[in-house]
């Protein structure tokens, strides 16, 4: 089975039309969303037209999980609804960022108020220390560069992708630990800035080989795509679909 990626969004925290970033790992009929900014269960639903069966989430910002109130609400019903036919969403979590996302989406009392549900009974929350089982694949986690350490994560499918999240370049990891033949979707602005890669980052930090399997996503405008342009650099376009993962280096 040839894995898929499917960008619903590649915008910064600002965004600007261009969703917040988020893709979607298809496995023939299993699919796997990373992250669920604000905007983002929408854009899956209109796309598959159902709700996300499995998510990984990077990090706690909020344009990464600003959704998971709403989709709690969906799941939680849809769970009344259809009983044991529903299966609640699994949602994979570096174990070292389950407090923390535990403190921002699930600890309010009285997650409806209506009553008679916590938060996690929506869920089937797995703890990841460094690796998952989805879809016949085992998915990597990697730290990333973002704030506090241990508190980002990468999502690495050798032979096909690694998708960083937000960071600052990983020379360590992409240049040294991940395989030569995967794709490389990577965090870039036209500046960095001591969250985020920019295109003089990428540039020094990296070498040529790797550039050239390197795709630019979080960004916050057009103009910001053609400055990846001039620079050289490739860039992913708003539903952009990925569907030769790492075999011939091209894109769908
Ligand atoms: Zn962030």
């Amino acid at each position: 089975m040839q894995p898929a990626l499917s960008f619903l969004g590649v915008g910064d925290a600002s965004q600007q039309g261009l969703g917040h970033a988020s893709a979607c790992v298809e496995l023939g009929d299993r699919r796997l969303l990373i992250d669920l900014g604000p905007g983002v269960l929408q854009a899956y639903m209109e796309s598959y037209a159902a709700l996300p069966e499995a998510l990984f989430i990077t990090h706690c910002h909020l344009d990464h999980i600003a959704d998971f109130e709403k989709l709690f609400i969906k799941a939680w019903f849809a769970k009344l609804e259809h009983g044991a036919a529903f299966e609640r969403p699994l949602l994979f979590v570096s174990v070292a960022i389950v407090a923390l996302l535990h403190e921002r989406v699930a600890n309010y009392p009285g997650a409806l108020a209506e009553g008679g549900v916590n938060f996690w009974q929506a869920f089937q929350l797995i703890p990841v220390a460094r690796s998952f089982e989805f879809g016949g694949c085992e998915f990597q986690l990697v730290p990333a560069r973002h704030h506090k350490p241990g508190t980002a994560y990468g999502l690495y499918l050798p032979g096909h992708f690694f998708y960083t999240g937000d960071t600052r370049p990983i020379p360590e990891v992409l240049e040294h630990t991940i395989d030569e033949h995967c794709l490389v979707f990577h965090d870039c602005s036209v500046q960095g800035n001591p969250s985020h890669s920019g295109i003089d980052d990428l540039k020094r930090e990296y070498s040529q080989a790797l550039l050239q399997r390197l795709w630019c996503y979080h960004y916050n405008s057009p103009a910001q795509r053609q400055a990846f342009n001039d620079a050289g650099l490739k860039s992913v376009q708003p539903g952009q679909r990925f569907t030769a993962l790492g075999l011939s280096g091209q894109s769908g």
